[in-house]
């Protein structure tokens, strides 16, 4: 039996379930989440969505976006099964969650990270997936029952999330043979676009100026950077979620083939996002140190000042340019 036909299985034959994701949701997490939802409620399972963070508001539009909970602590709640999204790790979920929230029977994993640990007692992953998305959008079809509507707007919410707006390497010919499919559903592409895209608080173009004013770039041209401090998000009254997102800028660079981003966050630690073009596999420098994700957007986390994380990460991805 492959593993769609076991994880259709296992859901049938359980009747309690709880859902999470990675810390810092995302696009594709938040769309994953939503959908499997839906198709758990759907069959009449009972079915809690927990995560660390709180979702962006530019997902509240998102059908059941208000079930998603913050616990603090969790009145007991064990599930029978927890069914953890896009993180490849146990403790991506937050390191509150990953302890407490244990279910009675099994974890089942999804997701498409090439850095993927299989930490679930069954492991659903395809890192050559576009998201996690797609492979629930799989799952979903596999059980015979109608995407509908609702499960439509967060899987293709998903889906755009992870390929650019079908822009990557990852939007292959079945990306868009299911985004189709989803379309046929009756949801509107731009009306999603722009939820996600074109509803940011002017506060995050003012962080967006500051952040674009530290840009620096390597004397081959081939890697660019940039810092957001703790003082600019004080300045601009903006947060961490705030910078999703702005990494891309620095993409478009015309030489550019690695873009790195530090981020500092509450815990005075540097968050770094890191995206390729072509040929460097950030995925496996994230990994390095401790981190992970995928050959062409990753991120980790490192314990020191953005200035010295920097040069640490720069110092690794001049050995990987010049492979
Ligand atoms: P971001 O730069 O935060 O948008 O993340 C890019 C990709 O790297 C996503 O697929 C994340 O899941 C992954 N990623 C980011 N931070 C980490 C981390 N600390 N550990 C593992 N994977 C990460
Ligand atoms: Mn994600
Ligand atoms: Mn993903």
């Amino acid at each position: 039996m492959n593993i769609y036909h076991k994880i259709l299985e296992l859901i049938d034959q359980h009747d309690s379930f709880a859902i999470s994701a990675h810390v810092n949701p995302d696009g594709d997490s938040i769309g994953a989440q939503l959908a499997l939802y839906s198709f758990l409620a759907d069959l009449n399972k009972y079915v809690r969505i927990f995560n660390t963070d709180p979702i962006p508001p530019n997902y509240h539009f998102l059908p059941f976006s208000e079930k998603i909970e913050q616990p603090c602590d969790l009145d007991g709640y064990s599930p029978e099964v927890l069914i953890v999204l896009d993180a490849s790790t146990l403790v991506r979920i937050g390191n509150h969650l990953s302890k407490n929230l244990v279910p009675q029977q099994l974890t089942i994993n999804i997701d498409h990270h090439a850095s993927a640990d299989r930490f679930g007692d069954y492991n659903l992953v395809e890192s050559g997936a576009s998201s996690t998305c797609e492979i629930v959008y799989k799952l979903i079809q596999l059980s015979g029952t109608k995407i509908g509507y609702k499960q439509a707007m967060a899987l293709y919410t998903g889906i755009m999330f992870d390929t650019g707006c079908f822009r990557y390497s990852n939007s292959t010919s079945q990306v868009h043979h299911i985004a189709a499919n989803l379309i046929d559903q009756g949801i509107e592409v731009d009306k999603i676009y722009r939820a996600v895209y074109e509803t940011n608080p002017v506060r995050r173009l003012r962080l967006l100026t500051k952040a674009l004013e530290t840009v620096e770039i390597s004397p081959d041209g081939k890697i660019a950077w940039l810092i957001i401090s703790k003082k600019m998000f004080d300045h601009t009254g903006t947060t961490l979620e705030d910078a999703d997102g702005i990494i891309n800028q620095i993409r478009s660079i015309d030489t550019i083939e690695v873009a790195i981003m530090a981020v500092s966050n509450a815990q005075e630690q540097s968050k770094i996002s890191m995206r390729s073009k072509d040929y460097v596999d950030v995925g496996k420098i994230c990994a390095e140190f401790g981190g992970g994700g995928h050959a062409r957007a990753a991120g980790c986390l490192i314990d020191k000042s953005c200035e010295t994380a920097l040069e640490m990460v720069i110092e690794i991805t001049e050995k990987y340019i010049d492979i």
